[in-house]
């Protein structure tokens, strides 16, 4: 019963199992002695009846307190037991789940969290762990509890009367049975309502994020309209599901009462019938008030079960994502970068095919092509953010397929154009760079990224807190603090994104400066966007729908009539002197 299987349903970590197995225990302890309880009111109201009959004596009253004592007592302590290993045990598996799943999202590959939605993998986290909270708590181990004991306790009622047994326990599988056969529409109505809420929480999301330019194109009323629909929509798709759910577990419930009626029937034709004496009839009808509390109380707690399973599917899901696991020693021979015939899909589409080139130490290599035909994908590549499905990517003739990427990053820097800032200062976003640098590094790094002159503007210099994710600065200076990192990071390889967005020229001057200073001696990738890098660049390679179709020097691609002079000659008729 509490198999791996069992373990990966209901996402549990070992430790989980093992105190779902002890809360199962003790509620089976405690149904056995609530039943023995049941036993002896059945003994005592069976003397007191002996003596109404048969004109005994009234029985001592010492014996029955003392029995009755001592049932309390135990069922005090075995309750106690159960409370401990089920609702306080739990907490400890809440916080081991999320630590195990952030442990768990360190080792995933970085391009997974590209795929999901961050709002999901929020939701993930913390609603479908609290989901899971109660189930854990207040389901598995007092249903499976109630699963076993009520089997011990059918076996007993057989061994004294097959016919009053079936009597009082048949509406117990059928009620079952008509819920887990609901299983499906009430699992189908769980995702439907949690997607419904992920669109209210998409859509509050992109509001916050767009409100400038909602503002600026005046779409509030639209933009709270489209929010208000999706609002109603949860509403009314959560209503259904609530109450689709409700129908059933009411039903089942009263099926299970059905019961007491079919004994008292079966019960009473027997007893007309001379086969059996009221009291054992009385002993059924005693037993089965208490066989039917625990699946009462767990019937509403199975539909939160199956409710639960797209929250346990979810987590699931997530440990079992594979791992980009690899060697924690990382001794490259040189830096330079070696595609081999390197094919890669982000799904089931490929969208690199058989891409070989090499980027050199010490050489600032560009990536140039149509926009889509691939160059942040090689650049992502180079730094293993996603395994590719075929060929081989080496640095400094190692597979980096091979070796951990928390490992390898720390040979890379990247400055791209999503620069992501914190809400700290200035000072402490570019120390990111490196670990535990001093002030006067970061400085330092400041100043050759050309920082000094914009922040020397901001109220408090270096100490100026710039807002959740930089709101507080330009593109170009965002850009400078990434440049600075990047400095402070010293590693010997660099990928750069180049910025499409036209910074004024004072800014691009001083980027490309700090620029300059930050390629000296690595090996750079560099998705170039303007002419200025692309001539600069020792070499070279030209996408076009995942291939490389040139490759050369800036001069010798020229001389050739191919894509890249096509591209160059393009750029210099239109205006800009950028290329795309
Ligand atoms: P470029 O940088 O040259 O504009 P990309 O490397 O971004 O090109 O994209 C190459 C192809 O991969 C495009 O067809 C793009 O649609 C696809 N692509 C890029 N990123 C993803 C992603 N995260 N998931 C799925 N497809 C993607």
């Amino acid at each position: 019963m509490f198999s791996k299987k069992f373990q990966r349903k209901y996402a549990l970590t070992d430790q989980g199992l093992r105190n779902t197995k002890r809360g199962a225990f003790w509620t089976v302890i405690v149904n056995l002695v609530v039943m023995g309880g049941m036993g002896i009111l059945y003994l005592l109201t069976g003397s007191f009846m002996e003596t109404l009959t048969e004109e005994k004596n009234l029985p001592t009253v010492v014996f029955p307190i003392a029995l009755t004592v001592l049932f309390l007592v135990l069922s005090f302590l075995t309750h106690l037991q159960q409370y401990q290993a089920t609702y306080g045990l739990v907490y400890n598996e809440v916080k081991a789940t999320r630590l195990s799943m952030a442990e768990r999202l360190r080792k995933l590959p970085l391009g997974y969290f590209g795929k999901r939605d961050l709002a999901d993998l929020t939701e993930t986290l913390l609603g479908d762990v609290n989901r899971m909270e109660h189930v854990w708590s207040h389901v598995l181990g007092y249903l499976y509890g109630a699963y076993i004991s009520t089997s011990l306790i059918a076996v007993c009622l057989f061994v004294y009367d097959w016919r009053l047994a079936i009597a009082c326990l048949w509406g117990v599988p059928a009620a079952f049975g008509l819920l887990f056969g609901s299983r499906k529409i009430a699992a189908r109505a769980s995702e439907r309502t949690k997607k419904a809420a992920l669109r209210v929480s998409d859509g509050i999301q992109e509001a916050l994020e767009n409100v400038r330019e909602i503002r600026a194109t005046n779409q509030e009323e639209l933009y709270l309209d489209r929010l208000n629909q999706k609002i109603d929509e949860h509403e009314r798709i959560m209503t259904r599901g609530e109450l689709g759910t409700g129908i059933f577990v009411n039903a089942a419930s009263v099926i299970m009462r059905l019961g007491v009626a079919t004994t008292i029937l079966t019960g009473a034709g027997l007893i007309l019938s001379g086969e059996i004496n009221f009291m054992l009839l009385f002993l059924f009808l005693l037993v089965i008030t208490r066989i039917y509390a625990p699946f009462d109380q767990s019937l509403a707690l199975i539909a939160e079960m199956i409710i639960s399973q797209v929250s346990a599917d979810r987590i699931t899901e997530l440990y079992e994502t594979p791992a980009a696991n690899g060697n924690s020693k990382f001794t490259p021979n040189g830096h330079d970068i070696v595609f081999e015939h390197v094919h890669f899909a982000y799904d089931e589409k490929e969208v690199l095919h058989d891409v070989s080139f090499t980027a050199k130490e010490g050489e600032v290599t560009a990536l140039v092509g149509p926009s889509g035909s691939g160059k942040s994908t090689c650049a992502r590549l180079a730094a293993r953010l996603w395994d590719i499905t075929g060929g081989k990517i080496l640095v400094g003739g190692i597979d980096i397929s091979k070796v951990d990427p928390e490992v390898l990053l720390t040979d890379y820097s990247m400055v791209f154009q999503d620069v992501i800032l914190f809400d700290d200062t200035v000072m402490e976003n570019i120390r990111l760079g490196k670990r535990g640098a001093t002030d006067a590094e970061v400085l330092a790094a400041a100043q050759a990224a050309n920082c000094e002159e914009f922040v020397r503007h901001l109220p408090q210099g270096y100490d100026t807190p710039i807002g959740e994710n930089g709101a507080r600065l330009s593109g170009g200076e965002r850009q400078r603090i990434s440049i600075a990192r990047a400095l402070l990071k010293d590693a010997p390889i660099l990928l750069l994104d180049e910025a499409t967005a036209s910074l004024d020229v004072e800014n691009e001057t001083k980027v490309q400066e700090a620029l300059s200073r930050l390629l000296a001696g690595k090996t750079v990738l560099v998705i170039a966007h303007r002419m200025r890098t692309v001539e600069a660049a020792d070499k070279i390679i030209v996408l076009s729908d995942g291939q490389v179709v040139e490759e050369g020097a800036p001069t010798e691609l020229m001389s050739r009539d191919g894509l890249f002079r096509h591209m160059v000659e393009l750029q210099r008729q239109s205006a800009g002197w950028s290329l795309k």
